[in-house]
């Protein structure tokens, strides 16, 4: 158990607070325990991830980024949840898995890396066999995604920002940039593209998602010249029309208003000019379904 000692001086996610989570808390405002808010059969991710028997999500409380548009701020920013033993979490895995889900998608799992680590070496020793997808908003360490080598099949990772100023702006994230894309270079490292199986169901590799935002404060076009030229462009890429001003955004001229068709039609546009032919769409509704483009 010596990850675990870790937590004695965390330093698990770029924040590196390095206070022991025993006894304190750091930027995350999380303990030592695992914090869960839900775990359910979830249908809404990408086709290839849902599937039919729907994709078993554990939808952790807290995160390592302020994004002050947060839709799911009670849970992200308020920590609402309830907290968890690294053997109960083992065993809501193996639990998802009887309910016949495709898959277990650790959704914002940062700040719970090296409890997730033991949990996971623990549920698949107790007969976990279906693929782990870590899905996460890429403010990671290189070091502490080393040690995910192997656990994790499918990395689901959000690229939010080109600027580090945006970044510091709306989530608070110094040097995103800089650390998202080597984090997602160490992702693709390890998995490599996304492989299928005879369902279409994703059994390895890295997904990338990119939310667009209102006044182009991804931008986005420097996002997805990253990613041509580090990834390459058979990368899966989800463009994300669901953009509405939750949480604090009204107070920040650039996220104030939802999206509007036009800018979310110039990302699809920037997309097609980088070559993407992996890549799904969205109607501009929260609710609407994924849809594959350029696929031909
Ligand atoms: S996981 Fe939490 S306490 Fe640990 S370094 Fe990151 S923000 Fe700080």
């Amino acid at each position: 158990m010596a990850e675990i000692e870790q937590l004695r001086n965390c330093r698990m996610c770029p924040r590196n607070c390095g206070v022991n989570r025993y006894h304190a808390t750091g930027y995350c405002r999380l303990g030592a325990l695992l914090k869960i808010n839900t775990w359910q059969k979830h249908f809404g991710e990408e086709p290839y991830i849902s599937g039919t028997k729907g994709s078993g999500t554990i939808f952790f409380s807290g995160c390592n980024l302020t994004c002050v548009f947060c839709q799911n701020y009670q849970i992200s920013q308020l920590n609402s949840g309830k907290e968890y033993t690294i053997a109960k979490t083992a065993d809501i895995m193996l639990e998802l898995q009887a309910d016949g889900v495709h898959n277990i998608n650790l959704v914002t799992p940062s700040q719970f890396s090296i409890q997730l680590i033991e949990a996971l070496h623990l549920a698949r020793k107790r007969g976990l066999t279906i693929p782990i997808v870590w899905n996460t908003n890429s403010y990671e360490k290189v070091e502490i995604l080393q040690k995910l080598n192997g656990l994790v099949n499918i990395y689901l990772a959000d690229i939010k920002y080109a600027s580090n100023a945006a970044a510091i702006k709306l989530s608070k994230a110094p040097d995103y940039f800089n650390i998202a894309t080597k984090a997602i270079s160490e992702m693709y490292r390890q998995v490599g593209h996304i492989r299928l199986d005879e369902n279409d169901i994703a059994r390895k590799g890295i997904a990338i998602r990119i939310l667009v935002l209102p006044e182009d404060a991804n931008g986005t076009e420097a996002l997805l010249k990253w990613l041509a030229e580090n990834i390459g462009n058979d990368v899966y890429l989800s463009l994300m029309s669901q953009y509405y001003p939750a949480w604090q955004a009204a107070k920040y001229p650039e996220t104030t208003r939802s999206l509007s068709q036009g800018e979310y039609d110039s990302a699809v546009e920037l997309a097609e000019k980088y070559g993407f032919h992996n890549c799904l769409i969205q109607e501009l509704s929260p609710s609407a379904d994924w849809t594959p483009d350029f696929n031909n």
